[in-house]
């Protein structure tokens, strides 16, 4: 393979050609993109079905994906040949993503895209490449009430263990899905499977995952969770506690008691202080389980995916009774879950017991009112890489500037566009909600690794300072002309993804810092 000869300004590479075996067939090209090392034939791809050999030439296949922002439509153009007029947006229009951009491996190089432009005045320069992550992760928000599994259990894909069950979050279970751990730690089949549950997650498609002891959930960006095969529908308004808070009045002009029932805390309105407060009289009830506050109750049920994410279907088995000195017949009990979809209602006979009995519309309706206020029941994916070892070669020569660089504030990190949380303390641990970045955003190595695309943005000033490939800054012009900055000629594709609005445009934003 030839590289690196534009004469265009740009500097020559020659000396950074790859050697070349001597053992491959003269028509193959080496892919050195990953560690992998493809020898590719004429009119094949590589094993990551990124890179093909187009009659001896190394091509990357996917499109480099351009955000652009105001009036059009997604489209995909062919890169025309050099000099070409291809029609473009004005340039404060466009944000090349390092989707499709093609990696700095192995690090040597410069970052294929680095392009500058202007905010306000300010010259700025983004540095653009697709990262080869060994080091990442998905972390799993899922929106419910129901009991997944213990936590630390491991959590499975195509019966290879992928992840684990980690600390549950207010009103959500978490779960946490690959790592290096499964990656380059267990057996060649767990990092595969771990990998391709990954890149599953992070583009956005559906993942079928089994917990150890605990549910088989189906989980998608963006989407509803499916829980033991029912689709959830609400997200809590709150625990047991803050439900009672939350409706006290209401429940006090329709009921003499409420339960809340809820595996973490479960809510006995009378009892609470916010029941306290409002002068009610206290009805006597007790419920099983430990007592932590008044009207707040732990463990009144094992954990399950029955009522309020307890094991129990049956109301009443967490009530022990009633005070006789205190309860009195025809008494009014409404027990309810924290999204309203259980619920049931009660009225005390003369021997003091709960007997089931219609509910009552204004008691539906502040029901009604609990499932109201509950969010739509949602699976979030959060991809985390570790950005902080041999990418940041393709940024500056002297990588621990960039490192610096970002924790200063100086650098605005996106992935796809999308903005970055960059993780406290050393290194440029980044995560990113994936349903903000573009479809199909990541790939894969079978290395195994994710390929994920990673875009530094900072003044050119500060660019300079830390060291930065100077030589190789372009404008976007250029990059829209010619695609990646040692790309030879031949036809590339890119694709034009318009930016949502609701999204910030990612030049010119102040950086997400822990
Ligand atoms: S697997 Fe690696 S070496 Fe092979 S084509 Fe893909 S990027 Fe290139």
């Amino acid at each position: 393979m030839t590289e690196h000869t534009k004469t265009d300004g740009l500097p020559r590479m020659l000396d950074r050609v790859p050697p070349r075996n001597e053992r491959m067939a003269g028509d193959k090209v080496e892919c050195n993109a990953c560690p992998v090392l493809c020898q590719i034939s004429p009119g094949r791809v590589g094993a990551c079905d990124r890179y093909a050999n187009a009659g001896g030439e190394l091509v990357r296949l996917d499109p480099v994906l351009m955000l652009r922002r105001g009036a059009g439509s997604d489209e995909s153009i062919d890169f025309g040949p050099r000099g070409e007029a291809l029609p473009a947006p004005a340039e404060e229009a466009v944000f090349v993503t390092g989707v499709g951009s093609s990696t700095t491996y192995p690090d040597y190089k410069p970052a294929p895209f680095i392009v500058a432009s202007q905010v306000d005045g300010v010259d700025m320069v983004t540095v653009v490449t697709e990262g080869i992550f060994s080091y990442c992760s998905v972390k799993l928000k899922i929106d419910t009430d129901r009991w997944l599994g213990p936590e630390q259990a491991p959590v499975r894909c195509r019966g290879e263990v992928v992840g684990h069950v980690t600390t549950a979050e207010y009103g959500s279970q978490m779960l946490s899905i690959g790592g290096v751990h499964h990656i380059t730690g267990g057996s060649k089949k767990e990092g595969r499977v771990a990998v391709e549950t990954l890149l599953a997650l992070c583009n956005q498609q559906p993942a079928d995952l089994q917990i150890e002891g605990g549910a088989a959930v189906t989980v998608q960006s963006a989407r509803a969770p499916i829980v033991d095969g029912v689709e959830e529908q609400r997200m809590r308004v709150g625990c047991g506690s803050a439900t009672i808070g939350i409706f006290a009045q209401q429940f006090r002009d329709v009921a003499d008691e409420v339960v809340v029932v809820d595996d973490h805390i479960t809510g006995v309105l009378t009892e609470h202080q916010a029941g306290r407060c409002l002068g009610m009289r206290p009805s006597g009830l007790k419920v099983r389980g430990r007592k932590s506050t008044p009207g707040r109750y732990f463990q009144v049920a094992n954990p399950g995916t029955g009522w309020g994410g307890t094991d129990i279907s049956d109301p009443l088995s967490i009530i022990e009774g009633f005070d006789p000195d205190v309860a009195w017949p025809g008494m009014r009990v409404l027990m309810t879950s924290t999204t309203g979809e259980h619920c049931a209602w009660f009225v005390l006979d003369r021997a003091l017991q709960p007997q089931p009995a219609p509910m009552p519309p204004e008691v539906v309706q502040v029901v009604g009112r609990i499932g109201q206020n509950c969010e739509p029941s949602l699976t979030s994916v959060l991809f985390v890489g570790g950005a902080g070892g041999s990418l940041r070669a393709g940024v500056t020569e002297n990588p621990v500037l960039l490192t610096r660089a970002i924790k200063n504030a100086l650098v605005n990190v996106t992935c796809g566009g999308a903005p970055a949380y960059v993780w406290p303390g050393g290194g440029i641990t980044v995560m990113v909600d994936v349903a903000r970045m573009p479809a199909h955003s990541f790939g894969s190595v079978p290395t195994p690794a994710i390929v994920a695309p990673i875009e530094f943005t900072l003044r050119l000033d500060d660019y300079r300072a830390l060291g930065g490939h100077m030589d190789c800054v372009r404008s976007v012009a250029d990059a829209l002309a010619h695609g990646a900055w040692h790309h030879d000629g031949a036809p590339i594709a890119r694709r034009w993804v318009q930016h949502d609005a609701a999204q910030p445009w990612p030049i010119g934003q102040p950086p997400l810092l822990g």
